[in-house]
């Protein structure tokens, strides 16, 4: 793309304009953990489905402190009893238990003496005492879940309460994740000359099953040639939704990967970003599959993934592409780049109240221990001089 480059908020809706969701599927509510909500769920009923004991103790009619009643019956969890108190009488009850027809309070045994099948009422019966009301927490026919959000342990839990054995999900998008490199080497593997671990295969793997991906095959590694990278870009590209390219994005007469897009009919969109790091990132399409070629470098690959790639994958599965921020006050002054907004890493912490933003340390490109302890990135925009010490910032939660 020619001209000055895109900015990070610019490229980001360029990505997202490219996004179409997924279909979607029908998945057992035990297996839905972390995927997103295709349709609302509905109660189908109560929850709880009948009144209940809060406590364990006696189900009686209200009354004052200090009444003997005699143990008719007993309701215990899953078996209600056969009839209700009268007059002078309590039902003995667990905690979850129906209440009985015609009871009004619990009270509870802790306020209770037993002698035989009489009972001693130390504590007032006010109606309503220690019962809860049927449907408090879930109405039947009450919406409870909306569409496009994504099921943590309590939605799941909520599904279940409002009957649900399975829902419709988004599907999840399909990553492949190809480096080029021939310098890399795969873990363990010992190191000659001008040799480097494959890192960024694995960060961006992880990043993608954290966004709700599944991988289309095992992360790839490519040779730096031209006929290497097309053949094993187009296979990639045939089986995945979004392929996740690093390295080899950038001008030099070993980096494949653009000409090879190319050559396989992806469209760039654009290429470079006014970013630290992350320059060289380049994002194209072929009919609805994503491409993200991003640069080699192993913290402008995972700030790029975090950046462009991961609201990506929300869009694709219907969720907000929106990215959680927090305020806090930065505790060190950043220089400015002058053409370039920075990413900075950074570790919140709460002191007296505020909450503090601290770089992670050292933010080479190539440092990727500056990820370690990260709890976000703050942008720090371009331009002349520093952000200083104490200024407000918003810091994007990764
Ligand atoms: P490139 O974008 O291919 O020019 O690579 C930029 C830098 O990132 C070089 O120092 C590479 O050795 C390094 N690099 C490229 N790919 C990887 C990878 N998969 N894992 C770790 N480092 C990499
Ligand atoms: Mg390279």
């Amino acid at each position: 793309m020619d001209g000055s480059p895109l900015g990070i908020a610019q490229a980001r809706e360029v990505v997202l304009a490219a996004c179409r969701p997924l279909g979607t599927e029908e998945v057992p509510v035990t297996d839905a953990l972390g995927r997103v909500l295709a349709e609302p769920v509905i109660a189908a009923a109560d929850v709880p489905p009948f009144a209940s004991s809060a406590m364990d103790g006696y189900a009686v009619l209200a009354g004052p402190a200090g009444r003997v009643v005699r143990v008719v019956g007993e309701s215990r969890a899953g078996t209600p009893a056969e009839r209700g108190p009268g007059e002078g009488e309590a039902v003995a009850i667990s905690t979850g238990a129906v209440v009985p027809p015609g009871a009004e309070a619990v009270v509870p045994l802790e306020v209770t003496e037993r002698d035989g099948d009489r009972v001693t009422l130390t504590a007032p019966a006010r109606p309503g005492d220690h019962v809860r009301g049927a449907g408090e927490d879930l109405r039947a026919g009450g919406t409870v879940l909306e569409p496009g959000r994504r099921l943590g342990p309590a939605e799941v839990g909520v599904a279940i309460g409002a009957g649900r054995a399975s829902l419709r999900c988004a599907r999840r998008p399909r990553v492949a994740v190809l480096c080029t490199g021939d310098e890399l080497r795969a873990p363990g593997e010992p190191l000659g000359a001008g040799q480097i671990h494959n890192t960024n295969a694995y960060t961006l793997a992880a990043l993608a099953l954290e966004s709700g991906a599944e991988l289309a095959a095992p992360p790839g590694q490519v040779r730096d040639e031209l006929g290497a990278t097309r053949d094993a870009l187009g296979s990639a590209l045939d089986r995945a939704d979004v392929l996740v390219v690093s390295g080899g994005v950038s001008v030099g007469p070993h980096d494949h990967v653009k000409g090879a897009l190319a050559e396989l009919g992806v469209q760039e969109r654009f290429w470079r970003v006014a970013l630290r790091p992350g320059r060289p990132t380049w994002f194209g399409v072929r009919g609805d599959r994503l491409v993200f070629g991003l640069p080699g470098n192993p913290v402008s690959a995972m700030v790029t993934f975090l950046l462009f790639a991961r609201p990506a994958l929300a869009a694709l599965q219907g969720a907000s592409t929106a990215v959680p921020v927090r305020l806090a006050t930065m505790t060190e002054a950043i220089p400015r780049n002058a053409g370039r907004d920075e990413a900075v890493r950074v570790a919140l912490r709460e002191r007296d109240g505020v909450l503090q933003a601290t770089p992670t340390g050292p933010q080479g490109s190539h440092q990727l221990t500056s990820m370690l302890g990260a709890d976000g990135l703050v942008i720090v925009e371009r331009g002349e001089g520093e952000l200083p010490a104490g200024a407000p910032v918003r810091v994007e939660i990764r």
